[in-house]
């Protein structure tokens, strides 16, 4: 026992050193935070064995070459919880005490670094980092450099904030891919990247990194007002100039705590910083004095963290996949491991340079991360004793499906197997014809394609148009009800709409937005035919290299040929408009955020019915971003480049969908 807990200790205070000394977290915080509950329970068993450097008695802390200065009021960390009912079971020991339905605020838990300002007759006097909670560093220079941290206030009040010092996620990639350029190693988060902005010791590179700052505790101590609730202090604080986070609530009890939580879980990925959870205060300032501190937490307050998005996992392989255009796109085969929610055992290593660029080697931990996209990919690898003793990765040549050698294309990463009748390529190009974003036949899977591909039944796309029913019944464990279904499914697809038909033929670099935006202007197969390169160039949303990828496609005679098959076999080619009136003719809209009386697609086609065009990218060319809850941050680039911003409601409006 006693063994454990020394470990356990000696291991939390080496990755707290990475974590807060050297800014490069060598485990996640979910792996951190498991450990740590592991300690927390098992010191709570044994309290004789607590001693005061354990990290559950103490809060964790920076120091680098700063004066160091005490805090005049401590500065708390907060409990955490990545589960609902420890939530009920946190606000239950505080109803207890106060009664049913005591009021909470629930936060945005921004991930950034925590900081404590101090003004003095409105001027701004001292800034400091958290420390260890009761000295921080001295940062007040580099702080000065922050524009949301006001100088002087609209009072003149004595006060001490909080908050939490982010980068913009946008300004994190920029920030990156210029230390990448430069030779420089990137960081790996954006809360690493602030950290480290913010102790520059030359406050000028700090005046150069996109920093930005959310106020979330007030102490008010000599003002005009003494607030009675955290809300009204927020409110106070809001209008003496501090920034304060809009995504905050007022709910009654911790049912609706729980809804806020669940309702972030989803959206946080909109947000252009980064949050890692929602932070739950108890509203009532003298409950919240009553109720005070343990050793590094307040008991007013918890934190409820999201699943985690990043986890370390081994890296057991590296596979070569093959994409419908040839792209080689190696994969991380990985120990299986539960990453918000599901299972994961492979992720993306998008290509060979990032395999060197990260230092990728078969046997490595490595970092994975799920973000936007549903593919997790990898991201960094973890710093490991072994990781020099392990044979660096050696770049493929060729393809393992088909063994011609990989050949470079000009302007692109990948590697590109340009053999038209491999195997694989046919496999992905068959695949991608029936899934959900081009012919969407979800009666006919993978597994079924590939015993369809290796009886040489389907080789390319229009001979699924061929197959009979008793061709489908020689395949194994497949029942006449099922080969029907299948059949009738491919024969129906003959009409779907002429975008499907264009998404699914695999142009490259044409997915189901660009095949809208083509069949916007063409709208039968025909006239994209007759179609110049000016006339694809021209199309707001479509760039020199795909319109150039789109012409030579149409003007290529095998295509051609197959395409006339195609029509021969029955297929429509329609495009059936939605246009009913010509209101918003030559007009473009990009939705951002989330609407509450109807979801995007549906005002997508609400625009499209009136003539107008939809994008999924802001331009100079945009006319109006129609920005919901939340919106992400396609409503700050459209305000850089004052396109008009319309609420769902000028929205509704402007359609005569509300008067
Ligand atoms: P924390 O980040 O879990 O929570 C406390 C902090 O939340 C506050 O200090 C404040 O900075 C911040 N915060 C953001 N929004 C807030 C809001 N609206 N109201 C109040 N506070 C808000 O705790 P911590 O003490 O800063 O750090 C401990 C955590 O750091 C661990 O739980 C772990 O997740 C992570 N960590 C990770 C590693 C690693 O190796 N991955 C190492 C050490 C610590």
């Amino acid at each position: 026992m006693k063994e454990r807990i020394e470990f356990l200790r000696s291991e939390l205070n080496k990755y707290s050193y990475n974590y807060y000394v050297l800014d490069n977290p060598i485990i996640s915080d979910y792996e951190y935070d498991k450990l740590y509950k592991e300690l927390e329970e098992l010191e709570k068993q044994n309290p004789q064995l607590i001693t005061p450097d354990s990290p559950t008695q103490r809060v964790g802390g920076i120091s680098s070459g700063f004066e160091e200065v005490k805090h005049k009021y401590r500065v708390y960390s907060l409990d955490n919880t990545y589960n609902y009912e420890e939530l009920r079971k946190w606000y239950e020991k505080i109803t207890k005490e106060f009664g049913n339905n005591v009021e909470l605020v629930c936060e945005l838990k921004i991930d950034g670094l925590a900081i404590a300002l101090a003004y003095k007759n409105g001027v701004f006097v001292q800034g400091a980092t958290r420390g260890n909670g009761i000295t921080g560093e001295e940062i007040t220079q580099n702080l000065k450099t922050i524009k949301a941290i006001p100088l002087r206030l609209f009072e003149n009040v004595d006060v001490e904030v909080r908050g939490e010092i982010y980068m913009p996620k946008t300004s994190f990639e920029k920030l990156n891919e210029e230390n990448i350029l430069k030779g420089e190693k990137p960081f790996a988060n954006p809360r690493n990247a602030a950290a480290g902005s913010l102790r520059q010791l030359d406050s000028a590179i700090t005046a150069k990194r996109d920093l930005s700052m959310f106020t979330y505790t007030p102490i008010i101590e000599k003002a005009s007002f003494k607030p009675l609730t955290h809300w009204d202090g927020i409110q106070y604080v809001k209008k003496l100039g501090f920034k304060i986070n809009p995504n905050i609530r007022l709910v009654q009890n911790i049912d609706g705590a729980i809804d806020f939580c669940k309702e972030w879980e989803l959206k946080r990925q909109e947000l252009n910083y980064a949050t890692d959870g929602v932070v739950i205060k108890v509203n009532n300032l003298a409950y919240q004095n009553e109720l005070g501190y343990t050793s590094r937490a307040p008991k007013w307050a918890t934190a409820f963290k999201f699943p985690p998005e990043e986890i370390s996992t081994k890296l057991l392989d590296i596979e070569i996949g093959i994409g419908k255009t040839g792209a080689v796109t190696p994969v991380a085969v990985l120990e299986p491991v539960n990453l918000a929610g599901s299972i994961v055992s492979r992720a993306s290593l998008h290509n060979f340079d990032e395999i060197k660029r990260l230092d990728v080697r078969i046997g490595d931990r490595v970092f994975i991360k799920k973000a936007a996209e549903i593919i997790p990919k990898v991201v960094k690898v973890c710093e490991s004793a072994n990781h020099n003793e392990l044979p660096i990765y050696k770049v493929q040549k060729n393809c393992p499906a088909c063994g011609e050698p990989f050949k470079e294309i000009e302007g692109e990463v990948n590697l590109y197997c340009l053999n038209p009748n491999c195997p694989d390529v046919l496999k992905a190009k068959l695949e991608y014809w029936v899934s959900k974003e081009a012919m969407d036949i979800d009666s006919v899977g993978p597994s079924v394609i590939s015993k369809l591909y290796d009886l040489g039944l389907v080789k390319a796309p229009i001979d699924f148009y061929r197959l009979t029913i008793s061709d489908f019944l020689k395949l194994d464990l497949v029942k006449e009800k099922s080969a029907t279904n299948m059949f009738n499914a491919i024969q129906e697809s003959k009409n779907k709409p002429l975008s499907r038909f264009i998404t699914a033929l695999s142009i490259r670099h044409v997915g189901k937005e660009t095949a809208e935006l083509l069949t916007n202007e063409f709208s039968s197969i025909e006239e994209l035919k007759k179609a110049s390169y000016e006339d694809f160039a021209k199309i707001d949303g479509i760039g020199d290299k795909i319109a150039k990828n789109i012409y030579e496609f149409f003007h290529n005679e095998i295509n051609i040929k197959t395409i006339n098959e195609f029509k021969e076999l029955g297929f429509s080619f329609e495009q059936k408009s939605l246009k009913i009136s010509d209101e918003l003719a030559g007009k473009t809209f990009v939705l951002t955020g989330t609407l509450n009386s109807m979801t995007r697609d549906e005002a997508g086609d609400i625009i499209k019915s009136k003539g107008g065009k939809t994008s999924s990218s802001v331009s100079k060319k945009t006319s109006f971003i129609i920005a919901g809850e939340n919106p992400g941050s396609k409503l700050d680039k459209g305000k850089d480049l004052g396109v008009i911003i319309l609420t769902e409601d000028d929205f509704l409006k402007m359609t005569g969908l509300r008067s």
